[in-house]
């Protein structure tokens, strides 16, 4: 992958799973990629998570409140 700033290749570091750095996210897995060049970072999130139980949390987030 090209870094969008310098055109440099950037670094692949991690992949984490967003249940552990961004649990509200739609997808399941972050990856992070820097560029030596700028030191410019990218989070790609991939592996889009299926609906389940949005509705669930939802209304027991509203009870707890
Ligand atoms: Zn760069």
């Amino acid at each position: 992958m090209k870094c969008f700033y310098c055109n440099a290749e950037v670094r692949w570091n991690n992949d984490y799973d967003t249940e552990d750095t961004y649990p509200d996210s739609e997808h399941d897995i972050v990856s992070m990629y820097n560029c030596d060049e700028c030191d410019t970072w990218y989070e790609v999130f991939s592996h889009r998570k299926e609906e389940k139980n949005e509705h669930k949390n939802n209304e027991q987030n509203k009870k707890q409140g």
